[in-house]
């Protein structure tokens, strides 16, 4: 078979929890890039099923105010000369309305937004200094587009030895296979959780996560 011929692959299994129980006081909703530019139609990088899983996103940001959890907004920003626009068509420039958060998520005052010029949202960011000042070991993340900046904040976090959470309803990408490829990335290799925003529930459970790092300090 020719190396360039089309072919077919199968998604390996990863488990899809049905319930997943977080600690409020440890757990930091992130939401990625949910930014005009690639959610809202007229938006210079669209990803055509992101502005579905505003509604899903919108559930886990209640959740998350009601319980009292952080949360941290991550925004894609660049400007004029920035190299990404060689990978990408233009996006996300600073001030403009596709820079802006959606408003159908728009955070609150108290809410920390992080803005990023790269894919990965703890790059040259002060995004560790906060999770870490807060006493925070567990993220939940959401948001566009699913196999670039919500897995490249994801592998960030697991490298750091954060717990990650995904509900796979509240992510999109621009192809099936890149989302479907992501979420088998972080389930298998950074030991994530995958699941469904409704699952996320908080408080009591016997699965409320110790970081690793924790459990080794403890251990001797
Ligand atoms: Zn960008």
């Amino acid at each position: 078979m020719p190396l360039h011929a089309p072919r077919t692959v199968e998604v390996p299994e990863y488990e899809v929890r049905e319930e997943v129980r977080v600690d409020p006081s440890r757990t930091a909703l992130v939401v990625v890039d949910m930014q005009n530019d690639f959610v809202k139609p007229g938006g210079s990088l669209v990803v055509p099923d992101a502005e579905g899983t505003i509604p899903n996103i919108q559930e886990l940001l209640s959740l998350a105010r009601e319980s009292g959890m952080k949360v941290v907004y991550s925004q894609d920003t660049h400007t004029e000369g920035d190299p990404e626009w060689r990978i990408w068509p233009e996006h996300c420039r600073e001030g403009s309305w596709g820079h802006e958060i959606v408003e159908d998520l728009a955070p609150r005052p108290e809410e920390l937004v992080i803005q990023k010029v790269r894919y990965d949202a703890f790059y040259g960011t002060h995004l560790d200094h906060f999770l870490r000042l807060w006493g925070m070991d567990r993220l939940i993340l959401c948001g566009t587009v699913a196999n670039i900046c919500v897995h490249y904040t994801a592998a960030s976090a697991a490298l750091r030895w954060y717990e990650v959470v995904i509900p796979k309803d509240a992510t999109s990408a621009l192809d099936p296979f890149d989302l479907e490829a992501s979420l088998r990335q972080t389930a298998f290799l950074f030991d994530g959780t995958i699941t469904t925003s409704a699952a996320v529930k908080v408080g009591g459970g016997e699965d409320v996560y110790r970081s690793k790092v924790e459990e080794a300090a403890t251990e001797h």
